[in-house]
């Protein structure tokens, strides 16, 4: 299975709950590019062990630690079936602690392949085990660009969005926790509590200039702040004739918004050129 992953054009943290929860209103965008790879072998016992296969560095091979884990267990809990004995290989190709949504993705990639071998949950209760696996997980149930509400468990398909979005990355290889991320927030980064309507609007009209005005990231002053190589990448992405470049998620990975496929691809050369060992991905060529 293919196993999307995401950038948020929208990352508003409006508030910090006493429980220590943000309220946000974000705006997912699911990528084809990069996609992780994942398959499920059920070796035909009922009950046994689940064991995952990865070689990328940083991944936990233990599925209590592993979200594809982490998925086996909430399914077969939530179905009421025993956990049957089972191999996940898995092949990373969505950065790690990127921003890019990678656990919670190759997560709902599990869940789907279970539900389509058992068939034991509704579309509600698949919903909710997502959920309580994390709050993007519902969103990767289907990879279609979306607003999330409230901690981000109040999810809305957009409908009318472009799907195709001249979009192009810049991933850097060290990590950038979300905890961090998020401790390092203030009111002060929160954007007007209309912005995500003006952002989806402008989307829907296809005026990615407008929209680009509207594309923003609360956590993502104090990102650019502590590690200077995403300035320098932001800049880049100006430089290279980009309407916006913003940080996703919690980053490190930093995306920009070109005005056609054909700037895109003529900026990924000089992006490629320009900042040697930062992964740039996108474009029409690359898989
Ligand atoms: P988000 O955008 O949802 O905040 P992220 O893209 O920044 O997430 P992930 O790649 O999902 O971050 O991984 C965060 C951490 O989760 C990793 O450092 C790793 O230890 C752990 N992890 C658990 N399962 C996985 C998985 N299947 N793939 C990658 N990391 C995983």
């Amino acid at each position: 299975m293919i196993v999307c992953s995401k950038i948020n054009l929208l990352l508003n943290v409006l508030n910090r709950r006493s429980d220590g929860y943000h309220e946000l209103d974000t705006i997912f965008f699911p990528l084809q590019n990069p996609a992780d790879e994942l398959t499920i072998d059920f070796n035909g016992d009922t009950t046994g062990s689940v064991t995952i296969q990865c070689d990328t560095p940083g991944v936990p091979l233990d599925p209590a630690s592993n979200l594809c884990g982490k998925a086996v267990y909430a399914y077969c809990k939530a179905a009421e079936i025993p956990v049957p004995a089972c191999t996940i290989h898995l092949e990373k190709h969505i950065p790690c602690a990127g921003g890019m949504g990678g656990g919670s993705s190759d997560c709902a990639a599990v869940l789907q392949l279970l539900q389509e071998k058992f068939a034991l949950l509704t579309d509600v209760q698949l919903a909710e085990t997502a959920l309580s696996l994390g709050a993007d997980v519902p969103f990767f149930l289907h990879c279609k660009p979306a607003r999330a509400g409230g901690v981000g468990e109040k999810l809305s398909i957009l409908e009318n969005i472009p799907e195709d979005l001249p979009i192009l990355l810049a991933a850097s290889d060290f990590p950038i926790s979300a905890k961090w991320a998020y401790q390092q927030w203030t009111p002060s980064y929160a954007f007007p509590a209309d912005q995500s309507e003006k952002l989806i609007m402008a989307l829907q009209k296809k005026d990615l200039q407008t929209a680009a005005h509207y594309i923003g990231n609360s956590l993502a002053f104090a990102a650019f702040r502590k590690f200077p190589l995403l300035q320098i990448i932001k800049d880049e992405f100006y430089r290279s004739g980009a309407l916006c470049a913003e940080l996703s998620g919690s980053g490190p990975t930093v995306f920009g918004l070109y005005s056609s496929m054909d700037t895109l691809e003529q900026a990924k050369q000089y992006m490629t050129k320009h900042l040697p060992g930062v992964r740039i991905i996108g474009g029409r060529k690359q898989k």
